[in-house]
């Protein structure tokens, strides 16, 4: 069987016998927690059709041939180095828990968070560093321990599975190091934030024998995805104005490339088109505005290949 015969093929593509030769990749994300939604989010936007049921262990990709395999968030890593899945998507702090060199494919731009330490409100330490010789309480003691170990910091770590956040108040640790986002879970458990080991988001993990076998299908997959994150950091905008105000407006539109320009059939107007950045859009719309546009769309982009 050649690369090409196991790229990913649209459904519906060849003869029933060709398709049954086709091998199937194997996708494992997680079955449960924060990663769940925008994972099936991505994998829906990018045009993978399949039924989610009650999460059951597979689900079949109807026009790729692709599996999704739904399992625990932490066992993503495993199923994919030990080759029961080619692809994995996973937090990237598990990752570095796992301490493994499987390679990232792509990071997918959710799930974000920070491996932080944090003291009690009135205790004196201002800097990580300042947690030489101190019991440290995680559920992630493997980052922990390398963390401190590389910078030659003695600490004591003191693995746990849950509830890490209470350890001080029960006199088990003098700090603590846990995922946060907004760091609210911290303040209402009366801790202080005082540094980050590492920062996370999701990622899309290969298993290496796979990433060469299979190179053509993985690259199909991860342009899609790609595509689907680009098109997520910018939108489309439309509008119509003056043919004399085109350079002040195309100086506010810089965009992919230059804006195209379409004339209008009332003489004198033009319409423009552009690709901008989401985060630019807030202040972009009044300054079009002021320098003469009328009738501005703004659209999502479903998908995005530059
Ligand atoms: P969960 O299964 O919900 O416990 O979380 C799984 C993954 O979500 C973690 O391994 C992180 O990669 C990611 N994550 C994002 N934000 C947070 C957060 N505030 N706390 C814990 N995990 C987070």
């Amino acid at each position: 069987m050649t690369a090409a015969d196991i790229r990913l093929a649209t459904a519906g593509h060849g003869t029933a016998a060709q398709r049954a030769s086709v091998r199937r990749m194997t996708l494992a994300i997680p079955n449960k927690g924060r990663l769940v939604e925008p994972t099936l989010a991505l994998l829906h936007d990018a045009g993978l059709v399949f039924e989610e049921r009650d999460r059951s262990l597979v689900s079949r990709v109807e026009n790729v041939a692709l599996d999704i395999l739904f399992v625990r968030t932490n066992d993503v890593i495993e199923f994919v180095r030990d080759g029961v899945a080619d692809l994995g998507i996973t937090g990237g702090d598990l990752l570095a828990e796992a301490d493994t060199d499987l390679p990232i494919v792509r990071s997918l731009g959710y799930g974000h968070c920070r491996l932080a330490a944090a003291v009690p409100r009135d205790a004196p330490q201002r800097e990580i560093t300042q947690l030489a010789g101190l019991r440290i309480a995680t559920a992630h003691p493997g980052a922990t321990r390398r963390w401190f170990e590389g910078r030659g910091i003695p600490v004591t770590v003191i693995p746990l599975s849950g509830a890490v956040e209470v350890a001080p108040r029960l006199g088990l640790a003098d700090a603590i190091v846990d995922l946060v986002s907004s760091g609210v879970t911290l303040g209402t458990n009366g801790l202080r934030p005082i540094g980050d080991l590492l920062a996370s988001e999701a990622v899309m993990v290969g298993n290496p024998a796979r990433l060469v076998a299979e190179a053509d299908a993985i690259d199909r997959l991860d342009t899609m995805l790609g595509a689907v994150l680009a098109g997520r950091r910018r939108k489309y905008v439309m509008m119509n104005a003056p043919a004399d105000r085109l350079a002040d407006l195309a100086a506010l539109l810089p965009g992919l490339e230059s804006p195209s320009v379409i004339p209008l059939a009332h003489a004198g107007m033009i319409a423009i088109h552009a690709v901008v950045g989401s985060d630019d859009v807030w202040d972009l719309l009044p300054r079009l505005k002021a320098a003469g546009a009328s009738g501005v769309l703004v659209l999502p982009i479903e998908k995005l290949i530059t």
